[in-house]
C-alpha cells in the first residue's frame, strides 16, 4: 500500500521549523507495512495544496497531510480539502463540545476563533484532538484515504498513534516489513562496501540493503517485505551471521543502540570506571557517556585540558614533551590517559588531542590529524593516530567515535 506524505507550512519551506512530522510520520507507517513513496511539502497556498494533492492521490492509497489546520484566515487546509472533493462545510456538535471541554479545563473562555474549530467537511470524519482545539478529518474517497492532522507535533502524534493508524491498519490489508540495523564503526563506507560486496551480491532478492553513513559510521539496514515473518527474520538473521563473519571487528552492534549505549553496557558488566581527558573534543565525548542513563555507575568525570597549561598541570603532562612533540602527539596523549586515569583513580581512561580546524594545521600535521590514547590498569596505554578531514563538527564527532570505538576494542579483548 502505497502513502504519501504532505507538509502544509510556509514557515516549512523557508527553513523556519524542521519538519520533524514527516520524519515521525515516515517510520511509524513504515512500520506497520506502508510503502511511503514521496514526502511532499508545500506552502500555504490554495494552488500548490491542490497540486501536491492531485498528483499524491495518482500514486497512492493513502495521504497523510500535517499542518494549515488552524482557525486563522492563514490556514488553508481544511477548506481547500472541502472544495477539493466537493463537500459542504457545517458544524460539528462533537467536535465542539469537545473544544469547549478543552478550552474551559485550561481556565479560558471560548472564541470566535476556538467555535471555528468546530467547522468541518461534512464529507469527512472527524478525528478527536485531546491535545488541542483543531480536529484532524479523514477522508474516504473512492477508497484512497486522506487524512489531514494539525501540525503541532504532539497534537499530530497522539492522533497519529490513538486514532488515524488503528483505522489504516483496520482498513487496509498490509505486508510486514521487517528492518535490522548492523552498526558498524572504524571502517569508511567505500571500504567497507568493496570487502562486503561478495556478501552482498548473494544476498536472497527479498532482502534490500543500504548503507547509512554518518561521521565515523556506517549503518547496513537490510529489509525485507512479505507475508511469512518467521522466514523473513531466519534469512536477514542468517545474513547477519554471514556479515559478521566477514566485518566482526568493525560491528558494535546488531541490535537498536549507538555506540555509547554499548560501550555503557561494556563498562557495567564489568563493574569498571572510565574518566576522560579531553583538548580537541571539549567534553563531547563526556557528553556522549553521560547521555546514556545509567552512566553514573562507571563515569566519574573529565578534565577538558583544552590548553598546554591545564595538561600539565592537572594531568601531570611533561611540559618538554608538549615542546617537543607538540601538544597533537603520541607522547602528550599517552600522558593524558595516564594522568587522568592516575587523578581519578578509575579502571580505564581516554584521551583525545587534535587539530579539529578550520585553522592550525601545519604540513606535519594537517587540520584533521587526532591523536588518542586509551589506558587502562590492566592492558597499560596505547594510543593511535588518525587522519579525519577538514571540517570542525565533523572532526570532533570522528575524533569522539573513533575513542569509544578503541576502547569497545579493549573491552571486548
Ligand atoms: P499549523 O497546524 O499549520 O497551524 O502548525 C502549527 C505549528 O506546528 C507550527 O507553528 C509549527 O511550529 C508546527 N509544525 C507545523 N508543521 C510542522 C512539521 N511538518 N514539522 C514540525 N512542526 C510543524
Ligand atoms: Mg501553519
Amino acid at each position: 500500500m502505497n502513502l504519501e506524505i504532505i507538509s502544509i507550512g510556509d514557515e516549512l519551506l523557508i527553513g523556519q521549523t524542521l519538519n520533524t512530522n514527516a520524519h515521525w510520520i515516515a517510520s511509524e507507517v513504515d512500520k506497520v507495512g506502508f510503502s511511503v513513496t514521496r514526502h511532499t511539502t508545500v506552502g500555504d497556498t490554495k494552488n500548490e495544496i491542490i497540486e501536491a494533492l492531485s498528483l499524491a492521490l495518482k500514486k497512492n492509497d493513502v495521504i497523510l497531510i500535517t499542518g494549515g489546520l488552524g482557525p486563522t484566515n492563514d490556514d488553508l487546509t481544511m477548506p481547500v480539502l472541502n472544495d477539493f472533493f466537493g463537500g459542504k462545510i457545517i458544524e460539528n456538535k462533537e467536535v465542539l463540545q469537545d473544544i469547549e471541554k478543552l478550552v474551559l479545563s485550561r481556565g479560558m473562555e471560548m472564541n470566535i476563533n476556538n467555535i471555528r474549530q468546530a467547522l468541518v467537511p461534512d464529507i469527512c470524519v472527524p478525528i478527536r484532538n485531546k491535545n488541542g482545539t483543531a480536529p484532524g478529518l479523514w477522508f474516504d474517497i473512492n477508497n484512497k484515504i486522506i487524512v489531514a492532522l494539525p501540525g503541532v507535533p504532539f497534537e499530530m502524534k497522539a492522533m497519529l498513534t490513538d486514532d488515524v493508524l488503528p483505522r489504516l491498519i483496520g482498513k487496509f490489508k498490509l505486508p510486514i516489513i521487517i528492518h535490522r540495523i548492523v552498526y558498524t564503526q572504524g571502517i569508511p563506507e567505500s571500504k567497507l562496501a568493496e570487502v562486503i560486496a561478495g556478501w552482498e551480491n548473494n544476498l536472497p532478492s527479498t532482502i534490500k540493503l543500504a548503507y547509512l553513513p554518518s561521521p565515523g559510521r556506517v549503518k547496513l539496514r537490510l529489509s525485507s517485505t512479505g507475508a511469512d515473518r518467521n522466514k523473513m527474520s531466519e534469512l536477514i538473521e542468517i545474513a547477519v551471521e554471514e556479515l559478521k563473519m566477514i566485518i566482526a571487528p568493525f560491528i558494535y552492534s546488531t541490535e537498536a543502540g549507538n555506540i555509547e549505549e554499548i560501550i555503557g553496557k561494556l563498562l557495567s558488566d564489568k563493574k569498571v570506571t572510565i574518566a576522560t581527558a579531553e583538548s580537541c573534543t571539549g567534553g563531547y565525548i563526556s557528553h556522549l557517556i553521560t547521555s546514556v542513563s545509567g552512566s553514573s555507575d562507571y563515569y566519574t568525570g573529565s578534565v577538558i585540558s583544552y590548553s598546554n597549561d591545564i595538561k600539565v598541570r592537572e594531568l601531570g603532562v611533561n611540559s618538554l614533551d608538549i615542546e617537543k612533540y607538540g601538544a597533537v602527539s603520541k607522547q602528550v596523549v599517552e600522558q593524558m590517559a595516564e594522568g587522568v586515569l592516575k587523578k581519578m583513580n578509575v579502571d580505564y581512561s581516554i584521551a583525545v588531542s587534535g587539530i579539529a580546524g578550520p585553522t592550525g594545521g601545519t604540513d606535519d600535521k594537517p587540520v584533521g590529524t587526532v591523536w588518542i590514547a586509551i589506558s587502562s590498569k590492566l592492558y597499560g596505554t596505547q594510543s593511535k593516530e588518525y587522519r579525519f578531514g577538514k571540517i570542525r563538527s565533523v572532526n570532533i564527532e570522528r575524533t569522539a567515535v573513533a575513542a569509544l570505538g578503541m576502547l569497545r576494542e579493549l573491552l571486548i579483548k
